[in-house]
């Protein structure tokens, strides 16, 4: 298996693919109930790639009957945990044999570039299907440390019918940080991709059911949020909704619990993460360098994008000499070139936004040092430059909002103490980074620093074994990691008199 596309690769594995747009529920790709389709358009060129089934809340009631029908007939969670390991097990080689497939398809479907979608998308979706499939088989329960005359078992039971609501910007990823810890604690699950990005949970849930998850475990609901999401987050008989995505849907589902059955709802939101570069960085270049490169990382459409650079005055000249002459090398292109750094934003909407940030931060007062125009290209998709800012108060909106595009804020502060100000100022507390040489002072900045992750030295760095997830307004409860599992169980007090 190559680790790298050729041009020819792609090509061949373009003419192969076979695009489904249907529905998958109850083990079965069926149409919408009411028929209806929406055209899944491709931001490299704008071109319509496929219709895809538009579910409502008939096809979630559909889904939640089968799930929950799955679920109380114990055909999953009642499989002994090894049973449930190898099934698993296969579904992850199965996944491994066609990542080169699901690579293009994510690519083609949401834009970002080939090269990063098969050396790190599809990889980190492999090594979490991997991680939680080894979990069922693992996992042991409790006793109490009560008095000699009792039994106090503590254990953990699924939680039954999970509602996983995932964003465009990850889309395999983030279906696979909730549907892998789902399915190995014995839960059912179904699965909502973002409209912009349907294709590849489709074909994810085709691997599952041929890896030999039962029917009814894993479904897959293409469609709307308004229409499909909601009637998820409203659903009386979905017990657990984990969604990653924008903050205003995510107190939206907060409201359809309320409003519904008390459903548990776990939120990973957006960010406005800080970069914290002190005036003793160690390889100011390496830094620099990588305060670009994370900023355009899948166009910016990161949750935990650097989009704050704050820098110390003492260096801020040198250090952003390197960033900009680092990001004007960074050039959009069609995400289906080997060569692309830089692909394209989801779909037009997105960009007018982005742009309307651009134009925002000039208006407020920030300067521009490099990018705002619309580059040329001979395909018609949806490609912004990199772009950034100096001179940036963290009051302006471009510091405050999550833009989600390779548009970077360069704030300059005085200290460590006006740097973490700074920093925790945001309604946001997703990720952070601090550069210094000196140890002492990483670990003060990184206690103080109010994040779920914090980076010294580095930026975007991880993987399954450690938590993911926000402070604040960025979110609840983790992916990842075995605190994962939290989210996916109750906990079960039995008392025993002996
Ligand atoms: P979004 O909130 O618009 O959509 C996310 C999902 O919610 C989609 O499946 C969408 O169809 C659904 N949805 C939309 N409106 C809904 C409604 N009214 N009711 C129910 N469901 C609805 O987010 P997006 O634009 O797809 O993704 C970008 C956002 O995701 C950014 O804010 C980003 O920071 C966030 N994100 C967070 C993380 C994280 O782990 N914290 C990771 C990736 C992305």
């Amino acid at each position: 298996m190559t680790l790298t596309l050729t041009r020819s690769d792609i090509a061949a594995i373009r003419a192969r693919l076979q695009l489904k747009g249907q529905a998958f529920i109850d083990g079965r790709f069926v149409d919408a109930a009411s028929g209806a389709t929406f055209a899944n358009i491709s931001p490299r060129d704008g071109q319509v790639i496929a219709q895809v089934a538009s579910c409502d809340a008939e096809d979630v009631d559909r889904a939640v009957r089968a799930a929950r029908r799955a679920f109380e007939a114990g055909v999953w969670r009642d499989q002994s945990p090894k049973a449930r390991k190898k099934v698993l097990q296969r579904f992850a080689a199965l996944f491994e044999a066609h990542m080169d497939e699901l690579a293009v398809l994510e690519t083609l479907d949401m834009g970002k570039p080939i090269t990063e979608s098969r050396t790190i998308d599809v990889n980190v979706v492999l090594d979490t299907l991997q991680w939680y499939a080894e979990c069922p088989d693992k996992l042991y329960d409790e006793i109490a440390p009560t008095g000699p005359g009792q039994l106090g078992m503590i254990t953990r039971e699924p939680i039954g019918v999970v509602a996983a609501v995932v964003p465009w910007n990850f889309p395999m990823l983030m279906a696979a940080w909730k549907l892998a810890p789902a399915l190995a604690t014995g839960n059912s699950v179904i699965l909502k991709p973002a409209e912009q990005s349907p294709l590849t949970a489709l074909r994810l849930a085709e691997l599952a059911a041929e890896a030999g998850i039962p029917d009814g475990v894993f479904n897959v609901l293409p469609g709307f949020g308004p229409t499909a999401g909601k009637a998820l987050g409203l659903h009386m008989d979905v017990d657990c909704v984990a969604f990653t995505g924008s903050g205003e849907v995510g107190k939206l589902f907060l409201q359809y619990a309320g409003q519904s059955n008390m459903k548990r709802v776990y939120l990973e939101c957006g960010g406005k993460s800080p970069n914290i570069i002190l005036d003793d960085v160690p390889e100011l270049r390496i830094a620099a360098e990588r305060a670009a490169t994370a900023i355009c990382f899948n166009q910016g459409e990161v949750c935990v994008a650097p989009s704050r650079l704050i820098l110390s005055e003492k260096i801020q000249d040198q250090f952003l000499d390197i960033v900009v002459e680092t990001a004007r090398a960074i050039h959009p292109g069609d995400p289906l070139d080997p060569d692309t750094r830089l692909g394209a934003l989801v779909e037009s909407g997105h960009r007018d936004r982005v742009e309307g940030y651009i134009a925002k931060g000039q208006a407020e007062g920030a300067r521009l040092v490099l990018g705002g125009a619309r580059p040329e290209t001979n395909l018609a998709g949806y490609y912004v430059n990199p772009t950034i800012f100096a001179d940036v108060k963290n009051s302006m909106a471009i510091a405050q909002e999550e833009i989600f595009g390779p548009v970077l804020s360069t704030i300059t502060v005085k200290d460590d103490e006006e740097a973490v100000r700074v920093a925790n100022d945001t309604s946001y507390g997703l990720a952070a980074a601090v550069w210094t040489r000196d140890l002492s002072r990483a670990h003060k900045m990184a206690r103080k620093l109010r994040a779920g992750t914090v980076w010294v030295n580095c930026y975007d760095h991880g993987d399954v074994t450690v938590p993911f997830g926000g402070f604040k307004q960025s979110g609840n409860g983790r992916d990842k990691s075995l605190h994962a599992l939290d989210k996916y169980t109750e906990l079960k007090t039995t008392w025993i008199e002996l």
